[in-house]
């Protein structure tokens, strides 16, 4: 059996993560509410992904019009204006249990009982985000990653209130999507977030250290291992400030071993917070 994209799609959030669930199910054939915090927003966040639709489109890599693709998005200001028929809302707002935990808890009582919920949170605990819904047997983490278009992951996280009917049907959806899926259950920073702070950090303790260079530990991963990209240069590219924050979570959920090295609060106290800043481990046009 092929997997079909679900026929409505509604997404909390229009920025960054949010833009690209959107444009990606769109693709695949959805129709998308894109609901951000009022119309302005959200119709900005749309504004970004006929930008992106129409990048895609230049290069090739898409296999209708840009403006056919970005037809099916429709921008939205509040909760309230998701359709009862919506198959799967998946919330992209900031990274804040509170806020989440509220929304989800709203959307629930906008959408029907068939919807399922997700959260694209990238380290947030999904079991307690169950915890404010009524049904939480629809819910789990639907983690993406960036860029959401080009990326071939979506790791799918599991709370113990997650019915495994819902597990198949949003696994169906991944497929759709054209991406691969790791499923994983709900523990600090998932598996992706956990090994891949878990090398950065070690890999920021061996520049304070002395051990090597920069370039040398990162070559050592590239040549070596044949990571696509060094664990420091990607952690200039994520933020150093994004790291350290859940790092930090890390520390506080799972242990010592995740203690952010003193290299890392230095470099984010003096605003070295790597690409965007344009100086972290490298310097950056
Ligand atoms: P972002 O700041 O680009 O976008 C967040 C959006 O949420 C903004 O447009 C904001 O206006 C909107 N928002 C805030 N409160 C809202 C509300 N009450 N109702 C509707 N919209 C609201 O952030 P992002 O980078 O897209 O991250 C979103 C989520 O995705 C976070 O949980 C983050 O941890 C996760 N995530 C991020 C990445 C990444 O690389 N950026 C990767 C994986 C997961």
């Amino acid at each position: 059996m092929t997997s079909a994209a679900p026929a409505r799609v509604g997404v909390i959030g229009a920025g960054r993560m949010g833009g690209g669930i959107a444009q990606t199910f769109a693709q695949a054939g959805s129709r998308v509410t894109l609901v951000d915090n009022g119309e302005q927003a959200a119709r900005q966040g749309l504004a970004r992904i006929t930008d992106s639709l129409q990048r895609a489109a230049d290069r090739g890599l898409l296999s209708e019009a840009a403006e056919t693709v970005a037809a099916r998005i429709t921008p939205a200001a509040s909760l309230s204006d998701l359709p009862a028929d919506t198959v799967l809302v998946v919330e992209a707002v900031f990274e804040d249990a509170t806020l989440k935990a509220g929304i989800l808890a709203d959307v629930e009582k906008t959408v029907g009982p068939q919807t399922l919920l997700a959260t694209n949170t990238s380290s947030l605990s999904v079991t307690e985000l169950a915890a404010a819904l009524d049904r939480p047997e629809r819910f789990l983490g639907m983690h993406f990653f960036n860029p959401v278009p080009a990326s071939a992951l979506v790791e799918l996280v599991t709370a113990p209130a997650t019915a495994r009917d819902t597990l198949e049907r949003t696994l169906d959806f991944v497929h759709a999507l054209g991406k691969k899926d790791v499923v994983v259950k709900d523990s600090p920073g998932f598996a992706s977030s956990r090994l891949g702070v878990a090398l950065g950090l070690e890999a920021i303790r061996m520049v304070e250290e002395g051990v090597a260079e920069p370039e040398a530990i990162d070559d050592a991963m590239t040549l070596g291992y044949k990571h696509p990209m060094g664990p420091l240069r990607l952690t200039d590219l994520v933020g150093l400030d994004v790291r350290l924050s859940i790092a930090e979570y890390l520390h506080a959920t799972l242990g010592e071993r995740f203690a952010p090295p003193r290299l890392l609060r230095d470099k984010v106290a003096r605003g070295e917070l790597g690409r965007k800043s344009g100086k972290g481990f490298y310097t950056w046009q």
